[in-house]
Parts: structure tokens; C-alpha cells; sequence
């Protein structure tokens, strides 16, 4: 029986830890370079100029209540979400055969789909679901609250700091046939290591052969490469190849709404002459989880993510807004690097530009990343992942000295 005396404590969750710990420090040279969060070179949070715009139209429009948004959320969002993930040409548009929810962020997507495909998604055997080793924190919390056995497949070579793709390929081949996969659509949290096309066409010939679902994390479309269609290259290749699959889409990271919890889950089935039977039931039981859940989702966040796509000038004006973070980031990449190689620190630091979107994975130990926390105040999660937002022209020379020191 149920006794409140014996609920365990549960560890703090590690990633707001660090975030704490990182406010609580006093010393003048701290840098954080551990929390998800783009930040500009002043290391402060950036409001997308583009937002501000849509915020100050938002604000002005004496039309805005407070009302319900409908079960499946903003109509004008998830429509225009749909487009931007899976192309305005996808032919899972055309055909009629993609459903869209608006949900709490990428974690609500990612939630959504995982409690649908925990009801539904019943083959011969219990499949599992198979993430990345390592992957975000939040997937395995997530799928095993739903009840999904979960696996793990090779992903990250410590040797090369790259892609393990013979790994990778070998266990999602001798996974059990009709088991999910979960995979990155691009940036991969945590290592910022993306297959090559050429690999991801590999992947999806196995994901075929072997009757897998592919089960697509977007968390950084434009904000990796400075390139929407770039970004979403995978999933339409995908999509393309006629795969049913699912899509959580985040704009937290590209709109920078991150408290605002603007995020799309998508649904696309096969083709085929009954397809558009099929998602309007699949639209509906997903109607009925999100109801259960959420009831529906929050207003805010949607409508200035669906003011920016929906006007072309907005539109242009956003892209510019990604190459500036993107860009950014990109530069912090090439300058920690040769920093790096000026000071003759041991090792090799090519992965650090070869490396994509938010994250890098330095190949630093637990043990070195304590220490320089405790020698020099640069935060940076366990497993040795920086965050490229939290360095910039002011910085990157101090954290480059500092991870010299730790390393010799
Ligand atoms: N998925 C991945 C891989 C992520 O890195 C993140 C954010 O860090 C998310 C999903 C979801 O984030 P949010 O719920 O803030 O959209």
C-alpha cells in the first residue's frame, strides 16, 4: 500500500543543478557553458529582433483574448509548421497524409508521440525503442514513464570524437524487427555529431529492410546551420522514401521562445490509396491523449511563431536572425579551436569545428571537467559537453586557457 513516508528522494535533475550551482559562484570570471540556451556575445539571453516585432504587432492587435486554443492547437501554427518541417513540396502535404499537434515544446512532442506509440503502436512482440548512446537526458525519462522498453544503439567514437556509423548501422540492423528509432533530425544533443547524407540514406535502407519506425527529434532546424532546408534534409529524404514515421518539432532554440513552449508533433503515414482515412484516426486519438493531457496547449508562443511564418517580410527577417546565432556559433567553433592549437594542447581539436549546432563534446573527462570548475569556474555538464553559447570574444581565450591547463 501506498505510504507517503516511503517515497524516495529523487536525484536533482543534473543539467539545473549545474545551473544553480553556476548562479550560487561569486567569481567575476565564471563562464556557463553548460545550460541548452543561445546566448549572445555579451553572454546574455537574445530576444529574436524578429520576435520583438511579432511581440509589438501581438500586443497592439485590440482583437487578442484569452481564450481556449482548440485540442490540436493554433490552426495558422501547426499548418505552417508542417510546411516548414517537411517542406512546402512534401508530398505528405499534397497527399493529405501528415497530421500536426501543437504541444508543450519538443518535450511535449516528444511526450506525445511516445504515450500514441505506447497505446498503438503494438506489432508482434514488445518492441523497444532504440535512442543514441548517449542522448538527451530527457528521452530516456520519457519513454520510460510511458512504458516503452528502451535500448541503446553506438553513436559517438570516443577515438575520433565523430560518428560510430559501423556501430550504429550493426545494432540497428540486429534490433528486433518493427522497433522504434529514435534519431536526431540534426545537431544531435549531446555531441553535435550528424550523420552525412550519404550516411543517412544507409540508415534508412536498414530502417526499411528491417521494418524499424523512424522517430525524428527536431530541437534545432536553421539554428544549426543557419539553413532551414539544410537542417531538414533527413527527415525529407525520409518522408521522400515514403517511411511513416512521426516528427517532434521544437522552437524553442531557433525562435528562442524557450519559456514559451512552442513545439509541433507531427504524424506522416505511408502513401497509399487509404492514407487519408488512416491520419484522420490518428489524428483523432492523438486529439483524445493531448485532451487527457494538456486539454490544450498554450497560446502565446504559437502565435508569435505563427505571426513570423506566416508573413513573408517576418519570414526573411528570421532567417537572418538563425545566421546571426548560427553564425555566431560557428565562429566560437573556428576561434576555441585555434585557440587551442596555439597553445599546443595535447590531443587533436578538429572535432570541435567539425561539430554541429548548440553543443560540442570535447572529449574532456569527469574528472577534468570538476576540476576546471573548481579551478577556473567553467560550468560544463559531466560528460564533458560545452555549450558554444556560453563562449564568446570575451571568453573564449580564458576557457581555452583553462582547458589547456586541465588537459596537460
Ligand atoms: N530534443 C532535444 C534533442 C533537445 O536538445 C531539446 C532541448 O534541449 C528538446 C528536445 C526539447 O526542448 P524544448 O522542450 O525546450 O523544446
Amino acid at each position: 500500500s501506498f505510504s507517503a513516508e516511503k517515497v524516495p528522494q529523487a536525484p536533482e535533475d543534473p543539467l539545473f543543478g549545474l545551473m544553480a550551482a553556476y548562479r550560487k559562484d561569486t567569481f567575476d570570471k565564471k563562464v556557463d557553458l553548460g545550460i541548452g540556451a543561445y546566448r549572445d556575445n555579451n553572454a546574455k539571453p537574445w530576444v529574436l529582433p524578429v520576435v520583438k516585432k511579432a511581440d509589438d504587432r501581438l500586443r497592439d492587435d485590440p482583437n487578442l483574448n484569452h481564450e481556449y486554443l482548440p485540442i490540436a492547437g493554433l490552426a495558422e501554427f501547426t499548418s505552417a509548421a508542417q510546411k516548414l518541417i517537411l517542406g512546402v513540396d512534401s508530398p505528405a502535404i499534397k497527399e493529405k497524409r501528415a497530421c500536426s499537434l501543437q504541444t508543450i515544446s519538443g518535450t511535449g512532442a516528444v511526450h506525445l508521440g511516445a504515450l500514441f506509440l505506447a497505446k498503438f503502436y503494438t506489432r508482434s512482440q514488445n518492441q523497444p525503442v532504440y535512442f543514441s548512446n548517449p542522448t538527451w537526458a530527457n528521452h530516456n525519462q520519457i519513454f520510460a514513464n510511458v512504458g516503452l522498453p528502451i535500448q541503446t544503439y553506438p553513436y559517438f567514437s570516443a577515438k575520433t570524437k565523430g560518428l560510430d556509423f559501423e556501430g550504429m548501422k550493426s545494432t540497428i540492423q540486429s534490433a528486433t524487427e518493427g522497433s522504434i528509432i529514435l534519431l536526431h533530425a540534426c545537431a544531435h544533443n549531446p555531441t553535435g555529431v550528424d550523420p552525412t547524407r550519404e550516411q543517412w540514406k544507409e540508415i534508412a535502407n536498414i530502417i526499411r529492410e528491417k521494418k524499424h519506425f523512424p522517430f525524428f527529434d527536431c530541437a534545432y532546424q536553421g539554428f544549426a546551420s543557419g539553413d532551414l532546408e539544410n537542417d531538414a534534409w533527413a527527415i525529407r529524404y525520409f518522408v521522400e522514401q515514403g517511411f511513416e514515421l512521426c516528427v517532434a518539432q521544437s522552437f524553442a532554440k531557433n525562435f528562442g521562445l524557450y519559456g514559451e513552449r512552442a513545439g509541433c508533433f507531427h504524424f506522416v503515414t505511408s502513401p497509399g490509396s487509404d492514407a487519408g482515412n488512416t491520419i484522420s484516426r490518428i489524428a483523432s486519438q492523438l486529439a483524445i491523449l493531448q485532451r487527457s493531457e494538456i486539454s490544450n496547449p498554450p497560446a502565446y508562443g504559437a502565435r508569435i511563431a505563427s505571426t513570423v511564418l506566416n508573413d513573408p517580410a517576418l519570414f526573411a527577417e528570421w532567417k537572418e536572425n538563425l545566421k546571426t546565432m548560427s553564425g555566431r556559433i560557428i565562429q566560437m567553433r573556428k576561434d576555441l579551436k585555434s585557440k587551442l592549437e596555439e597553445l599546443g594542447t595535447p590531443g587533436t581539436w578538429n572535432h570541435i569545428t567539425d561539430q554541429i549546432g548548440m553543443f560540442s563534446f570535447t572529449g574532456l573527462t569527469e574528472k577534468q571537467v570538476l576540476k576546471i570548475r573548481e579551478d577556473a569556474h567553467v560550468y560544463m555538464t559531466k560528460n564533458g559537453r560545452i555549450s558554444m553559447a556560453g563562449l564568446n570574444t570575451n571568453n573564449v581565450d580564458y576557457v581555452a586557457k583553462a582547458i589547456d591547463k586541465v588537459v596537460r
